[in-house]
């Protein structure tokens, strides 16, 4: 069984995760999306908001599983046996950043936790849950 698990923040999810979610779904026996506490940001939905949203539009989905955690990612991951994270690369901006969290998940686990980088689909390139909230936030079309 080759599983999976796609962790972020999720506030809210928007169309560029779930075409990430719908690419993994195809590469990997299971995905465990799996909602996570990013002390950088300042959450606009509760864990239990985003994992409910998350489930109502992932259902369809056989293999696709919603979670959450409030720990390191590692240590999620060990205990639950799975030793792959996926992330979404948007543009070279994303790069320096996830570049060190890959690095620091791999050593800091001892070698147990690799990373796996999607890059987004040229359409969803653009799109961000900030700038969804954004828009939201002046009640513009987020359609
Ligand atoms: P985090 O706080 O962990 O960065 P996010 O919810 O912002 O959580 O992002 C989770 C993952 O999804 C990250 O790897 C991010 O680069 C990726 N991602 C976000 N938006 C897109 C998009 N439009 N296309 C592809 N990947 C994306």
């Amino acid at each position: 069984m080759k599983r999976a698990v796609y962790p972020g923040s999720f506030d809210p999810l928007t169309f560029g995760h779930l075409d990430i979610i719908g690419r993994a779904s195809r590469l990997f026996d299971s995905v465990v999306i799996l909602v996570m506490v990013n002390k950088t940001k300042t959450p606009l939905f509760s864990i239990e908001e985003r994992v409910k949203m998350i489930q109502s539009v992932v259902s369809d989905y056989g293999n696709v599983e919603v979670d959450f955690y409030e720990g390191l990612l590692i240590d999620y991951a060990k205990e639950n046996k799975i030793r792959v994270s996926i992330r979404g690369l948007r543009a070279v901006t994303d790069f320096e950043y996830e570049l060190q969290i890959a690095q620091t998940n791999y050593e800091l686990s001892g070698g147990f936790l690799d990373t796996v980088f999607l890059t987004t689909s040229l359409k969803y390139a653009y799109l961000s849950s900030s700038v969804v909230r954004e828009i939201a936030s002046f009640k513009g079309d987020i359609s």
